[in-house]
């Protein structure tokens, strides 16, 4: 008898080679197995015609094999099965390769669904590869499919059918840890409907009533580990901190704070004051100079006796924060120190002793700093840049070091309210409405590629005046592989550096390169010993090289618009004018559209709700991206109301039962969800 711990090679189809590859995705147990849920679905319920069929169009026909296959042996490892097939309409030719048995099951005279690409031209048909099943057989064709998320060695085919599997023997067994009364009250599901039709919908109606049961579930938990947390912290007591002359700080510093500044910092101190830790967000479009808030509340924690951290979401970030606060810091006595994931293990060890042993007061670093086997004497502030990046789970994380840490969240990305909520529910927020005084707002312009040689004598221009140019390439992938983002930069800045520039120093930096090449790189940039920096979107999140005076973003179609925002955010930091262009052949009306938004305006805000707006929801976070845990089918865009009520029925059940005594399940779910969360981390 199955239950849903069981090992999943207990699957027909699956043996060791297959589960390893599966464990690659995290599933090892009937139980992960059924929750790999389908990443989209391809709607085959409907046949064409053979005349009907459009040549590039992908169709599914049912026809009638009109003679016997034919094998040949092309070369070595190639043989082909051909054969013909028609329906009333017209012939089609089918070919497939290396799938020899086909020879005798293709049965002249029998009707087979044939699933693939047509090609062609009016007068001949044919379908390379297709997939194809008896009619009435209705697995792979004939309804709605599901397509999964691959990896390496495990097909569509087997995953498919493993979950088919794996559905049969867990339907009757299926835990609900979603409590009975809050279900009927929302009108949801039962959940072995939910999961039966997640995966093999009957029809669009199945679909919508299953993912909006999971959707609700998964908020349902969610909200409820968020409120949690937030009453967990509510009621602990910490040692409210001391007044500090915060004039030597401020004094230090070779520029005074703006006001939107000093009233962050305030704020925050006086947070730190209070007897309850802090948990605030410092929202501030890109250059209104979060940092130096941050450098402030780590200056008066520091000063009162406790340790402080700072996470940025990139190494490169890390490095950049350590170079520009630890030589302010260290002169007014705070001993700094840097610990990245790549740091050398001996450094590690060593920076990690002294943490443990109060000797550095201030460690700066990715998320490296509060994971694994960290430990710091007495930590006092956490400060995390670009919140986003990392989200609730690190501050789970943190919670359940068991470690109640000021924490001073920092994030430059303006997000929808309604998506602020979520990530950031359980915030107090602070502002800094004003951008550091003498700055100029980038000029933006949207030009097609044939404005190369302009741009490019543009980029000389600004050389010649000592101002430094980024030229950003994406990731340029027509398939759904991954694209070599490594190939694309190098090439072009070769290309940069032999053809166009090369009186210039060219240099290129992106995201395969070994930390402390990308460090080398960037500090040379940062010292001015390079001119034109070629990148991918490394250099997306808090990179600040005031000098850079030029942005351009080659294939700027391919970027979301809050993205373009933070990339333009990387010039326009100093006192000189500086420009940002995008590069688009793409003329469509959409694009031409989107990128207009940027030319318009340099308020984040704006974009992000013009981005929200022409988008859609769904896609302003990329799905990975959010880095909230549980939420697979649930999309914080497009779900808002159903996150009201979630949130709203999670309130009732805390209301009723604070500590989850009477929902045991429900409990286990959360605690999972979010221990799953913080282990990730590690
Ligand atoms: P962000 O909010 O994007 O993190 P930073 O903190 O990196 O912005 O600051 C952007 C730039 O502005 C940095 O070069 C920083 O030194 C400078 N800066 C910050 N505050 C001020 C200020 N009050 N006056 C002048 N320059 C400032
Ligand atoms: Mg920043």
């Amino acid at each position: 008898m199955a239950d849903l711990t069981t090992d999943i090679q207990t699957i027909k189809g699956i043996g060791p080679q297959r589960a390893a590859a599966l464990k690659k995705l995290g599933i090892e147990t009937l139980r992960d197995l059924i929750a790999w849920f389908p990443r989209k679905y391809d709607d085959r319920r409907h046949s064409k015609r053979i005349a009907d069929l459009v040549p590039g169009e992908t169709a599914c026909v049912t026809a009638m094999i009109a003679s016997p296959p034919s094998v040949s042996h092309i070369r070595k490892g190639m043989d082909l099965v051909k054969v013909r097939a028609v329906d009333e309409s017209g012939v089609l030719d089918l070919t497939f390769f290396n799938q020899t048995w086909l020879k005798n099951q293709l049965i002249q005279g029998e009707t087979y669904v044939f699933y693939g690409r047509a090609e062609g031209n009016l007068l001949r048909k044919t379908m390379a590869a297709p997939i194809v099943e008896p009619e009435n057989r209705k697995e792979f064709t004939g309804r709605i499919v599901p397509i999964y998320p691959l990896t390496a060695g495990v097909s569509q085919l087997v995953l498919s059918r493993s979950i088919r599997q794996g559905l049969d023997a867990c339907a009757a067994i299926l835990p609900d840890a979603l409590p009975d009364e809050v279900r009927q009250a929302h009108h949801l599901c039962r959940i072995g409907f939910a999961y039966e039709n997640i995966h093999f919908p009957e029809d669009e109606h199945a679909l919508d009533l299953a993912r909006r049961r999971l959707a609700f579930e998964e908020l349902f938990f969610f909200s409820i580990g968020l409120q949690r947390l937030r009453s967990r912290r509510e009621t602990v007591q910490v040692e409210p901190c001391k007044a500090v002359d915060m004039d030597v700080f401020y004094h230090a510093l070779p520029f005074a704070l703006t006001d939107a500044q000093r009233r962050c910092v305030e704020e925050a101190l006086r947070d730190m004051c209070s007897g309850i830790p802090m948990n605030r967000l410092c929202q501030g479009d890109v250059g209104s100079g979060k940092t130096m808030v941050a450098a402030a509340c780590i200056y008066f924690c520091v000063k009162n006796g406790r340790q402080a951290a700072l996470m940025a979401p990139t190494e490169i970030l890390a490095r950049q924060h350590y170079h520009g606060l630890a030589p302010i810091l260290e002169r007014l006595g705070i001993r700094c120190a840097l610990l990245t994931g790549s740091s050398p293990a001996k450094t590690k060890r060593s920076i990690a002793a002294q943490l443990a042993a109060g000797e550095i007061d201030f460690a700066i670093g990715t998320h490296a700093l509060i994971t694994g086997s960290v430990e710091y004497a007495d930590l006092g502030l956490v400060v995390t840049d670009e919140q986003h990046r990392f989200g609730v789970a690190q501050r789970a994380a943190l919670a359940a070091k068991g470690a109640h840490p000021h924490i001073l969240v920092m994030s430059a990305t303006p997000i929808p309210r309604t998506l602020a909520l979520i990530l950031y529910g359980d915030l107090e927020v602070s502002v800094i409405d004003r951008l550091p005084p003498g700055r100029r707002p980038v000029e933006t312009y949207s030009v097609p590629g044939s404005y190369h040689p302009r741009v490019y004598n543009f980029i000389r221009k600004l050389a010649s005046q000592g101002r430094q140019t980024y030229i950003v390439c994406p990731q340029v992938s027509e398939s759904e592989e991954p694209a070599d983002e490594r190939k694309a930069v190098t090439a072009y800045a070769a290309m940069l550096q032999s053809q166009i520039f090369p009186d210039l120093r060219v240099a290129f930096v992106h995201g395969k390169m070994k930390a402390a090449e990308k460090d080398a790189v960037m500090t040379a940039f940062a010292a001015h010993e390079t001119d034109i920096l070629v990148a991918t979107t490394v250099i997306e999140v808090g990179v600040d090289v005031p000098n850079a005076a030029v942005m351009v973003i080659e294939n700027a179609e391919r970027f979301g618009l809050s993205q373009l925002h933070q990339l333009r955010g990387r010039v326009g930091r100093g006192s000189h004018q500086s420009y940002c262009i995008l590069i688009s052949d793409n003329q469509n009306k959409e694009t031409r559209q989107r990128l207009k938004v940027l030319t318009k305006t340099t308020d984040g805000f704006k974009v992000a709700e013009e981005d929200l707006r022409l988008r859609g929801p769904g896609d302003f976070f990329g799905q990975r991206q959010h880095g909230l845990p549980g939420l697979k089918v649930a999309d914080i865009g497009c779900d808002t109301q159903l996150l009201k009520e979630a949130q709203l029925a999670a309130e009732d059940l805390l209301a009723q039962d604070p500590d989850l005594r009477l929902h045991p399940d429900t409990a286990a779910r959360v605690a999972e969800l979010f221990t799953q969360a913080a282990d990730s981390l590690n």
